[in-house]
């Protein structure tokens, strides 16, 4: 079973998340051009990934030639591997992250096993057991293109800059915005940090200028991993508390 993409801009459209959120099934953005497909996101397990690319045919969307990851997190690159997709966009650290998870034995007993010596993942893990049921070829699909800092990608008469924020939900967050269109899709990077995040991890400040920049250019629509569409008032006043004014 899948759902209709929902069109937010010339060539912009939303796989809508299930605002459920014990399920963790997030926004994922696609462009799709005239002859290739960029993908926001690829889903939180195989067979989300496989309702996105069944929503896709039935436009008769072409390739997905792109797929970008806006952060490591489980719910946003578990269905990766569905995609055959020549390049997949992330920032260096998701990389390494990501590096990290494809050594694991993905499992449901190895996960079983993980909440049971550390109970702060019992939520993500439980998620992520509902998520997958099946987890034979289960790998992780690594992204081929990491960023440090800023992107651009020239596409089809698209413009889409690839910027990292950073912040606390995670550290490795990147926005992107379709210049053209004024649609940046932000990932979870405003949201609370996850419960089983360091110390560490939590102070990690968000790059405000990458979001005056935006709102500079008059971007209107941003798309979280997890919530409706926002217009940048709302944007801005979720800002304020995280961003520090020399930011
Ligand atoms: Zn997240």
């Amino acid at each position: 079973m899948y759902q209709d993409l929902v069109q937010l801009a010339d060539n912009i459209w939303l796989y809508p998340r299930d605002d459920n959120l014990e399920v963790e099934q997030p926004n994922i953005g696609a462009v799709i051009l005239d002859d290739a497909t960029i993908l926001i996101d690829a889903g939180n397990s195989p067979r989300h990934a496989r309702g996105i690319m069944s929503a896709l045919a039935d436009m008769n969307a072409p390739p997905v030639d792109y797929l970008i990851y806006t952060h490591h997190h489980w719910d946003h690159t578990f269905g990766g591997m569905v995609y055959s997709v020549p390049y997949i966009i992330a920032h260096k650290d998701c990389a390494t992250i990501l590096a990290e998870y494809e050594k694991k034995t993905w499992s449901a007993s190895h996960l079983r096993e993980e909440m049971y010596q550390n109970p702060s993942l019992k939520g993500r893990n439980n998620s992520i057991l509902s998520a997958v049921s099946d987890w034979r070829g289960f790998r992780i699909n690594m992204p081929t293109i990491t960023i440090t800092s800023h992107l651009s990608l020239y596409i089809g008469g698209m413009t889409l800059d690839i910027s990292h924020v950073g912040g606390r939900h995670a550290s490795d967050s990147i926005v992107v915005g379709i210049r053209e269109r004024k649609v940046a899709f932000i990932g979870d990077c405003l949201y609370a940090p996850p419960v089983h995040s360091t110390d560490e991890e939590q102070t990690v400040p968000i790059k405000g200028k990458v979001f005056n920049r935006l709102f500079d250019e008059g971007y209107e629509t941003f798309i979280e991993g997890h919530s409706k569409p926002l217009k940048s008032k709302d944007i801005q006043l979720a800002l304020k508390g995280l961003i520090k004014s020399d930011d």
